[in-house]
């Protein structure tokens, strides 16, 4: 029988996303790292007041009101912006647009695991090099493998840790193929590594509005890289890959800075509170620049975590828990309200496992 599929997409497992109860379920959701606060009233009142026409017709397949919405807050032009049906769709477009067999992709590991999933779809080959006992980016390795396109996830997932923007200059400076650095977390981090677009040609930032903004459900991220790295995606992506409404509120949401920026900072003091309390139950939890905590429970050894996760689960808490190597003593559970986050402690506590 000719199978349907080619090889590699027979072979391989496909990316498996967080569990997505249905809304209004009573559970607290602190397993795909959403933005606990509703979205920017500015934006949803785009929602409610968007004009039928804007459905009627095809959407502008630059998305330019986006853009320039990007390029006033972020200051950068315009036509430096490449925008995407959330930043894994520009994530696609760049491994599309640019690897293949012997056109390989690198990044450390542990990270993102849509960047594996993209390569065996395409395919191309992966090279995953481990960071260092305290997250060190292996930035000779990566920079002798000179890959096709260099993934750096910065905050990374699930680490929660930055990369140093002088170490990025660094690798980039090293690299004559694309370094991305994935930005999903930016907005809870204090450093960012855009003023690399200006100084490279072979750099590009990649940013979302799922996680800072609160708009997962979107589907809205973007890319920033000079015109002449933006020129092949182009070619790539779908014409029509960010619909009439993505676009105008997301506009909207980009312009109100000031509500983004103050959810972010409920987010980051909450951050530190679940990190002290989380430290006094025996947790290890490493410091983040993110809206989530990578944490090790006491006694890691009796596969503590998985029980903490199923038991969390039973209770109506989802947090998430990866069963590879390196990862399977861990959780990674997002910041939620300081509520959620004091029904999670109380949870645990009531577990009796600690
Ligand atoms: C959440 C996340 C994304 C995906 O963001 P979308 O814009 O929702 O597609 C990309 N990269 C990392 C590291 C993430 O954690």
């Amino acid at each position: 029988m000719t199978p349907f599929f080619r090889q590699n997409i027979e072979l391989m497992a496909g990316y498996v996303p967080g569990e997505q109860p249905k809304p209004g379920t009573p559970i607290i959701k602190l397993n795909t790292n959403e933005n606990p606060y509703p979205p920017s009233p500015a934006a949803m009142a785009v929602l409610q007041n968007l004009d039928s026409e804007w459905l009627r017709r095809y959407p502008d397949p630059y998305a330019n009101e986006f853009r320039q919405a990007v390029s006033e807050a972020l200051g950068v032009p315009a036509d430096w912006v490449i925008v995407g049906n959330g930043s894994d769709d520009v994530l696609n477009v760049v491994v599309r647009a640019c690897a293949e067999g012997d056109r390989p992709i690198a990044y450390p590991m542990p990270t993102y695991v849509l960047y594996r999933t993209l390569a065996e779809i395409q395919p191309a080959k992966t090279i995953e090099i481990p960071y260092g006992e305290d997250f060190q980016l292996p930035m000779a390795e990566l920079a002798a493998e000179n890959a096709a396109i260099t993934f750096i996830a910065s905050p990374n997932s699930p680490s929660g840790h930055v990369v140093p923007t002088e170490e990025l200059r660094q690798l980039a400076a090293q690299l004559t193929g694309i370094l991305v650095v994935d930005e999903a977390y930016v907005d809870f981090a204090n450093e960012t590594a855009l003023p690399l677009v200006q100084e490279f040609e072979n750099v590009m930032v990649i940013r979302t509005l799922s996680k800072g903004y609160s708009l997962a459900g979107l589907r809205l991220g973007f890319g920033i890289a000079q015109p002449q790295l933006l020129e092949g995606l182009f070619k790539v992506k779908d014409s029509y890959n960010i619909d009439a409404i993505a676009c105008l509120v997301g506009a909207a949401a980009m312009r109100d800075q000031a509500y983004k920026n103050a959810c972010a900072e409920k987010v980051k003091a909450s951050r530190a509170k679940l990190m002290h309390e989380l430290n006094q139950l025996g947790f290890r939890v490493w410091d983040s620049q993110t809206n989530f905590l990578l944490v090790q429970p006491p006694h890691p050894s009796e596969n503590l975590a998985e029980k903490l996760y199923l038991a969390l689960k039973a209770a109506g808490i989802l947090v998430r828990y990866f069963k590879q190597p390196g990862l399977n003593d861990k959780l990674r559970i997002t910041v939620g309200t300081d509520e959620q986050n004091h029904q999670l402690i109380e949870t645990l506590k009531q577990t009796h496992l600690l």
